[in-house]
């Protein structure tokens, strides 16, 4: 068993210069488990002590190549030697949203440093575009921390949120002041009568409907096949902007992201993670119609770090990659190997199970029967017995998430040997639990 005297002693010094001893909420696992992390290699986190983990958080999804990348790392070494912003435009913006274009079909793109500040400004171009203030987002999806979406995200949802087919619309922190519930509706995921009730009855105010494609952040839950072709026709008869949250899916589920993989165009789409291997990059791409609604004047969208170098350049190495090498291939090939073992796994040991999401982002509910189909059907999942085996998994060097909402990402770098050492693992862990 691990041990992690060094760890353990600078956690208790980050407790008392930040709070919790973390710099994002959801990185606090308890005083007697939060790590603190040295390095990281290819698929692999090392802590304090040396111990080493096979990392299926990926920083939460960014490290789509492995951790700490030669080449991403020397183009950003490399470029950043120049400096690293001038509030001016340079080469490498270009070249990154060209990338952009060309990889997802995006008519037009500008840069932010994170999810949160592109879902944000993403919500402003909306309502410019269209003169309306409300939006409809889906429960259990998270779209960043800023106050205009931060409601009935998982975290939320252990509140009372209304029945299925009349929800309300839950708000996920204190602080958030009480008029932006105003603007919020929340609906279930899937439900196609919810929403085309929704929008036929208040269309007049619904300037944007944002969803991520699959819930990247309620156990990679699917969409029915036909959900964002609906949400496409709903949105054209109804002059709303149909905005895909991409920071997860981006350039992680093919190299187009979730337009892509599931044929359905939006009009705004987010991007973050992956598209900088960890690096912090943002980006909102659309159509050139409404992306133009930006106007010095008028539509304001700014920012003293965006298209920094870093990101830019980060971009530029990731982007080349993903769109030129099998990386993405090979991210597919482990998570499709991680998910026909761990199902083996589980059905060996007797527990129902139900396997969600996409190789290279998947997640897996216990004690369920049956297809997770929004994020409701989660909360009746075995949420303690999927935590339980978490922390067994992080005690033998395997660390997921130990929420089963978050998925597991997969990397180029997490070859058959690596997947392999993980079941053996995972397979040693369930055995512990179930004792
Ligand atoms: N959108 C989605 C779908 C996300 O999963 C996240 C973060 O996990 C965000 C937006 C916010 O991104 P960031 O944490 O970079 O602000």
């Amino acid at each position: 068993m691990r041990q992690w005297p060094k760890t353990r002693a600078r956690f208790l010094r980050a407790k008392e210069v930040m709070p919790w001893g973390v710099t994002s909420n959801f990185r606090y696992w308890g005083d007697d488990q939060t790590i603190v992390v040295s390095r990281g290699e290819g698929p692999y986190i090392y802590d304090l002590d040396g111990n080493r983990y096979i990392d299926y958080r990926l920083g939460y999804g960014p490290v789509i190549l492995g951790h700490g990348h030669p080449a991403v790392v020397e183009r950003v070494s490399q470029a950043i030697r120049d400096g690293v912003i001038f509030a001016a435009t340079t080469e490498w913006e270009i070249r990154a949203a060209e990338r952009i274009i060309r990889m997802t079909g995006v008519d037009m793109v500008r840069f932010s440093n994170s999810g949160t500040e592109a879902t944000m400004h993403a919500l402003r171009i909306a309502r410019a575009y269209t003169g309306r203030e409300k939006v409809i987002k889906f429960e259990g999806q998270y779209h960043g921390h800023h106050d205009y979406l931060l409601f009935s995200t998982a975290m939320a949802l252990r509140q009372p949120m209304g029945s299925r087919r009349h929800p309300i619309p839950v708000v996920a922190s204190s602080g958030i002041p009480r008029v932006i519930a105003d603007l919020i509706i929340t609906l279930p995921f899937n439900d196609f009568e919810a929403v085309e009730r929704t929008v036929k009855a208040k269309w007049g105010d619904i300037a944007a409907i944002i969803v991520e494609p699959m819930l990247g952040n309620s156990a990679a839950i699917m969409p029915h096949p036909e959900f964002l072709p609906f949400l496409r026709r709903l949105c054209d008869e109804y002059g709303i902007v149909l905005i895909f949250d991409e920071v997860k899916t981006g350039f992680r589920i093919a190299r187009g992201g979730a337009q892509e993989f599931f044929g359905v165009r939006a009009d705004l789409v987010t991007y973050a993670k992956a598209m900088g291997n960890g690096f912090p990059i943002s980006a909102i791409g659309g159509k050139r119609e409404i992306m133009m609604t930006i106007e010095p004047g008028a539509v304001a969208h700014a920012g003293t770090y965006n298209g920094n170098v870093v990101g830019t350049a980060a971009a530029d190495a990731t982007l080349e990659i993903l769109e030129t090498t099998d990386a993405l291939e090979r991210a597919a090939q482990a998570g499709e190997r991680l998910m026909k073992g761990i199902s083996e796994i589980l059905t060996e040991a007797g527990i129902p199970h139900a396997v969600s999401g996409h190789p290279n982002m998947f997640s897996f509910l216990l004690n369920f029967e049956g297809t997770p189909r929004d994020h409701r059907d989660t909360m009746s999942s075995d949420i303690e017995l999927y935590a339980e085996i978490g922390l067994a998994c992080y005690e033998r060097g395997v660390m997921f998430e130990v929420d089963p909402r978050e998925p597991w990402f997969t990397s180029a770098a997490h070859t058959p040997e690596v997947v392999d050492e993980t079941l053996n693992r995972f397979a040693d862990a369930v055995r512990a639990v179930l004792r």
